[in-house]
């Protein structure tokens, strides 16, 4: 059995941190490839490693006088760590690398990678593991496209002799050696890729919540948490704005079909979420999880005989393609259709989408409501199970709430309610009321 595990920047911000990760690690010897962020808030007024690296380098490309400031703060937040492991390590070298390079104004992405680089360097140091250069594995082509292929050949010949390592998260490099990193969170991308290339059992994902909860912990005080997951489901949820893990970071161990495992490294015995392929447990209940988005509106379309007339919903669509407006949804009734879409981006192209619209479909009437919110009820569980749409709908119904829209997925995965914002709140506990708390 061999395991990748990555460590978020909140289970690695101080020593006291670095010492929980250490012994999690130490407690499984299967735990051979640790792919670490960098160091994360303290507290919650604190500032990430990975800002400060942003406006240091900043500092440094505008002459600015903080640029010294910045680094030393740098500094001694690796220092704090490594004093408070009694650690003999220094960085003092690299640190003399890095002033000099962002002086050279090598570029903003070397500059935000220098956390994982130096934090690993410490986590190798401290649990006795190799230390290896994510610039040496993971590779970027000379468009700044990472190269999958490139990748997983690198990362299985560097690290075919090697028993326990540590691989900094968040970069990479092309192949003339300019770093290049992923975008904002990118270490859990990292973590899936080594994944991927070097086929472990599992890749565990260790953050500071025990794995992915039910709905969102702003609307519902302690959810519960969902023990397993397939990614289908993930992705639904993660598109409506529940987030643990990078979206990106699914595709790498999705395609070898290894399964992640979010647990809490503030509290180690909790299981966390599985998230798999597929799986033929029963999920907990009829529902695997409730996201949602504010900030919608519909332009609601009506034209007598829409329903004959081919090419109707191409033409409205290709009105906000011109626009460059992406839709959400587009239920159509006979002689009606509504598209939803984001507000904002809506908000200042909607009279030439209005205009457009009437010179490619002439309808006989359009609508605009805004302020509009879309939940997503996602479950594999519904396919199985009669009625829930129906106990959707009552819940609702019974909490005085309007549904302004329904779409059900196909896949009998995922049902999407529209209601107004000020009713998202209480439309997520309704729902969640309805399938969890009444279960339990
Ligand atoms: N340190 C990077 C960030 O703050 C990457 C990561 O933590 O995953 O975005």
């Amino acid at each position: 059995m061999r395991k990748v595990v990555k460590f978020g920047g909140s289970s690695l911000a101080s020593a006291e941190q670095f010492r929980k990760v250490g012994s999690i690690i130490k407690a499984d010897e299967s735990r051979r490839y640790v792919v670490p962020s960098a160091p994360g808030k303290r507290f919650s007024a604190d500032t990430k490693v990975t800002d400060l690296l942003y406006q240091c380098y900043r500092a440094a490309k505008e002459g600015g006088a903080e640029f010294g400031a910045l680094l030393s703060e740098i500094k001694s937040r690796y220092q704090e760590i490594i004093d408070g492991l009694e650690l003999s390590i220094s960085l003092e070298e690299d640190f003399k690398v890095i002033e000099e390079n962002f002086k050279n104004q090598i570029g903003e992405e070397y500059a935000a990678s220098r956390g994982e680089f130096l934090n690993s360097k410490v986590m190798a140091d401290y649990l006795g593991f190799e230390f290896v250069d994510a610039a040496r594995i993971i590779r970027f082509d000379g468009e700044g496209q990472f190269d999958a292929e490139m990748t997983g050949r690198l990362t299985r010949e560097y690290l075919k002799n090697m028993e326990y390592v540590v691989v900094p998260g968040f970069y990479g490099a092309m192949e003339d050696g300019t770093v290049k990193t992923f975008s904002r969170g990118g270490s859990d991308i990292t973590g899936s890729i080594v994944s991927g290339a070097l086929d472990v059992d599992l890749y565990e994902n260790w953050t500071d919540v025990s794995g992915f909860l039910v709905t969102d912990p702003r609307i519902i005080k302690n959810p519960e948490v969902i023990d397993t997951i397939t990614y289908r489901e993930l992705r639904e949820l993660s598109y409506m704005g529940a987030t643990v893990l990078h979206e990106e970071a699914i595709f790498p161990v999705r395609k070898a079909g290894i399964p992640i495992n979010i647990r809490n490294t503030n509290a180690p015995d909790d299981a966390g979420t599985m998230i798999v392929e597929d799986t033929c447990k029963k999920p907990a209940y009829t529902i695997t999880g409730i996201a949602g988005k504010k900030g919608f509106c519909s332009l609601f379309i009506e034209k007598s005989l829409m329903n004959s007339e081919i090419g109707f919903g191409r033409k409205v669509l290709q009105v906000l393609e011109e626009q460059g407006i992406s839709f959400e949804h587009v239920p159509s009734g006979i002689d009606t259709m509504t598209v939803f879409i984001h507000q904002d981006e809506f908000a200042e192209k909607e009279q030439q989408v209005i205009a457009g619209i009437h010179r490619m479909v002439n309808p006989d009437y359009m609508e605009l409501e805004s302020d509009l919110a879309l939940i997503a009820v996602v479950g594999r569980g519904m396919r199985s199970n009669r009625g829930t749409a129906a106990r959707i709908f009552a819940a609702l119904a019974h909490a005085n709430i309007n549904v302004k829209m329904i779409d059900q997925g196909s896949s009998e995965l995922n049902v999407i309610i529209g209601v107004k914002n000020e009713d998202f709140e209480g439309a997520v506990k309704a729902i969640y009321d309805i399938f969890v708390t009444t279960q339990l």
